[in-house]
Protein backbone atom coordinates (compact mmCIF):
# COMPACT_ATOMS: atom_id res chain seq x y z
CA UNK A 1 0.00 0.00 0.00
CA UNK A 2 1.10 3.94 -0.84
CA UNK A 3 0.63 6.13 1.11
CA UNK A 4 -0.91 8.20 -1.77
CA UNK A 5 -4.81 9.02 -2.01
CA UNK A 6 -6.53 9.16 -5.59
CA UNK A 7 -9.04 12.41 -5.65
CA UNK A 8 -9.90 11.22 -9.71
CA UNK A 9 -13.52 10.75 -7.89
CA UNK A 10 -14.01 14.06 -6.53
CA UNK A 11 -11.56 16.05 -9.18
CA UNK A 12 -14.67 17.68 -10.86
CA UNK A 13 -17.74 17.91 -8.31
CA UNK A 14 -16.58 20.85 -5.70
CA UNK A 15 -17.93 20.42 -2.44
CA UNK A 16 -17.53 16.77 -2.67
CA UNK A 17 -15.55 15.01 -0.09
CA UNK A 18 -13.49 11.38 0.01
CA UNK A 19 -12.63 9.61 3.01
CA UNK A 20 -10.47 6.99 4.09
CA UNK A 21 -7.90 5.22 5.89
CA UNK A 22 -4.44 4.23 5.11
CA UNK A 23 -2.46 1.71 7.19
CA UNK A 24 1.38 2.23 6.64
CA UNK A 25 4.66 0.23 7.93
CA UNK A 26 6.98 2.34 9.77
CA UNK A 27 9.41 1.36 6.91
CA UNK A 28 7.07 2.96 3.97
CA UNK A 29 7.76 6.18 6.03
CA UNK A 30 11.70 6.17 7.74
CA UNK A 31 14.56 5.29 7.09
CA UNK A 32 16.00 1.83 8.40
CA UNK A 33 18.44 3.49 11.08
CA UNK A 34 15.13 5.57 12.61
CA UNK A 35 12.36 1.88 12.08
CA UNK A 36 14.29 0.21 14.38
CA UNK A 37 10.69 -1.86 15.68
CA UNK A 38 9.61 1.59 17.39
CA UNK A 39 7.19 2.74 15.46
CA UNK A 40 3.84 0.47 15.27
CA UNK A 41 0.69 0.48 13.81
CA UNK A 42 0.70 3.77 11.77
CA UNK A 43 -2.91 4.79 10.92
CA UNK A 44 -3.73 7.96 8.87
CA UNK A 45 -7.81 8.56 8.73
CA UNK A 46 -8.24 11.03 6.17
CA UNK A 47 -10.92 13.47 4.01
CA UNK A 48 -10.09 15.49 1.29
CA UNK A 49 -12.43 17.99 0.61
CA UNK A 50 -12.74 19.55 -3.40
CA UNK A 51 -12.94 22.86 -2.56
CA UNK A 52 -12.44 24.04 -6.21
CA UNK A 53 -9.20 25.75 -6.66
CA UNK A 54 -7.79 23.74 -3.80
CA UNK A 55 -8.26 20.10 -2.36
CA UNK A 56 -8.45 20.46 1.35
CA UNK A 57 -6.93 17.68 3.35
CA UNK A 58 -8.00 16.95 7.28
CA UNK A 59 -6.64 13.79 8.86
CA UNK A 60 -5.27 12.38 12.29
CA UNK A 61 -2.36 10.05 12.08
CA UNK A 62 -1.89 7.95 15.28
CA UNK A 63 0.88 5.11 15.83
CA UNK A 64 2.17 3.32 18.62
CA UNK A 65 6.03 4.19 19.53
CA UNK A 66 7.89 2.09 21.89
CA UNK A 67 10.88 3.47 23.57
CA UNK A 68 12.60 3.13 27.18
CA UNK A 69 11.14 4.35 30.60
CA UNK A 70 12.45 8.14 31.24
CA UNK A 71 12.78 6.61 34.65
CA UNK A 72 13.73 2.99 35.10
CA UNK A 73 14.49 2.45 31.22
CA UNK A 74 12.03 -0.49 30.31
CA UNK A 75 10.67 -0.78 27.07
CA UNK A 76 7.09 1.29 27.29
CA UNK A 77 4.52 1.66 24.17
CA UNK A 78 2.42 4.97 23.96
CA UNK A 79 0.09 5.92 21.27
CA UNK A 80 0.73 8.96 19.92
CA UNK A 81 -2.26 11.09 17.77
CA UNK A 82 -1.11 13.98 15.41
CA UNK A 83 -4.28 15.90 13.52
CA UNK A 84 -3.65 17.85 10.45
CA UNK A 85 -4.90 20.02 7.88
CA UNK A 86 -2.89 20.57 4.12
CA UNK A 87 -3.99 22.24 1.19
CA UNK A 88 -3.21 20.57 -2.01
CA UNK A 89 -3.71 22.23 -5.53
CA UNK A 90 -2.77 22.17 -9.32
CA UNK A 91 -1.15 25.29 -9.25
CA UNK A 92 1.05 27.58 -6.52
CA UNK A 93 -1.07 30.34 -4.30
CA UNK A 94 0.88 33.23 -3.24
CA UNK A 95 1.58 33.28 0.26
CA UNK A 96 -0.36 29.98 0.58
CA UNK A 97 1.64 26.58 1.52
CA UNK A 98 0.16 24.20 -1.35
CA UNK A 99 1.26 20.77 -1.96
CA UNK A 100 1.04 19.72 -5.53
CA UNK A 101 -1.36 17.45 -6.95
CA UNK A 102 0.45 14.69 -9.31
CA UNK A 103 -1.99 13.62 -11.65
CA UNK A 104 -4.77 12.60 -10.07
CA UNK A 105 -2.53 11.51 -6.54
CA UNK A 106 -1.89 13.05 -3.57
CA UNK A 107 1.58 12.04 -2.46
CA UNK A 108 1.73 12.29 1.28
CA UNK A 109 4.97 9.93 2.38
CA UNK A 110 7.35 13.07 2.99
CA UNK A 111 4.35 14.92 4.55
CA UNK A 112 3.54 11.84 7.08
CA UNK A 113 7.23 10.75 7.66
CA UNK A 114 7.68 14.83 8.81
CA UNK A 115 4.17 14.50 11.29
CA UNK A 116 5.12 11.28 12.49
CA UNK A 117 8.88 12.50 13.58
CA UNK A 118 6.70 15.17 15.20
CA UNK A 119 4.36 13.17 17.04
CA UNK A 120 7.76 11.49 19.32
CA UNK A 121 7.41 11.66 22.42
CA UNK A 122 9.83 13.54 24.39
CA UNK A 123 9.82 11.54 27.01
CA UNK A 124 7.70 8.34 28.90
CA UNK A 125 7.14 6.81 31.53
CA UNK A 126 6.13 3.33 32.35
CA UNK A 127 3.85 4.13 34.90
CA UNK A 128 3.14 7.72 36.61
CA UNK A 129 4.03 5.93 40.00
CA UNK A 130 7.37 4.49 38.49
CA UNK A 131 10.15 4.00 41.35
CA UNK A 132 12.96 4.12 38.89
CA UNK A 133 16.55 2.77 39.10
CA UNK A 134 18.39 2.75 42.17
CA UNK A 135 20.79 5.43 41.52
CA UNK A 136 23.08 3.22 43.62
CA UNK A 137 22.77 0.06 43.23
CA UNK A 138 20.83 0.06 39.49
CA UNK A 139 18.43 -2.64 40.26
CA UNK A 140 14.94 -1.77 39.22
CA UNK A 141 13.26 -0.74 42.11
CA UNK A 142 9.28 -1.52 40.14
CA UNK A 143 10.35 -5.39 40.64
CA UNK A 144 12.93 -5.51 43.45
CA UNK A 145 13.87 -3.42 46.57
CA UNK A 146 16.98 -3.20 47.54
CA UNK A 147 18.49 -2.28 50.47
CA UNK A 148 20.96 1.15 50.10
CA UNK A 149 20.44 3.95 51.83
CA UNK A 150 18.29 6.34 49.61
CA UNK A 151 16.30 8.15 52.26
CA UNK A 152 19.05 10.72 52.89
CA UNK A 153 18.68 12.53 49.89
CA UNK A 154 21.57 13.82 47.82
CA UNK A 155 23.46 17.56 49.43
CA UNK A 156 23.71 18.60 46.58
CA UNK A 157 20.00 17.94 45.41
CA UNK A 158 19.00 19.20 48.49
CA UNK A 159 20.55 22.50 48.76
CA UNK A 160 19.36 22.50 45.10
CA UNK A 161 16.00 22.44 46.15
CA UNK A 162 16.05 25.04 48.27
CA UNK A 163 16.79 27.44 45.52
CA UNK A 164 13.81 26.70 43.99
CA UNK A 165 10.45 28.29 44.78
CA UNK A 166 7.93 26.90 46.77
CA UNK A 167 10.87 25.15 49.04
CA UNK A 168 10.84 28.10 51.73
CA UNK A 169 7.93 27.91 52.94
CA UNK A 170 6.62 30.79 51.01
CA UNK A 171 4.31 29.03 48.91
CA UNK A 172 0.40 30.01 49.36
CA UNK A 173 -1.44 27.45 51.52
CA UNK A 174 -4.94 26.42 49.74
ZN1 LIG B 1 9.56 3.04 34.50
ZN1 LIG C 1 19.89 -0.10 45.50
Amino acid sequence: MTANINIYSIREHKGQTLKGTIHLAASQLLEEEFVDGCWEDIVFDYQVTNAGELFLLEGTLTARHTQPCNRCLVSTSVQVKRELMEKFGRQAIPDEEVFPVKGDELELTSLLREHLLLSHPVKVLCDDECQGLCPQCGRNRNEQDCDCDTVSPDPRLAALEKLLPGHQGEGKKE
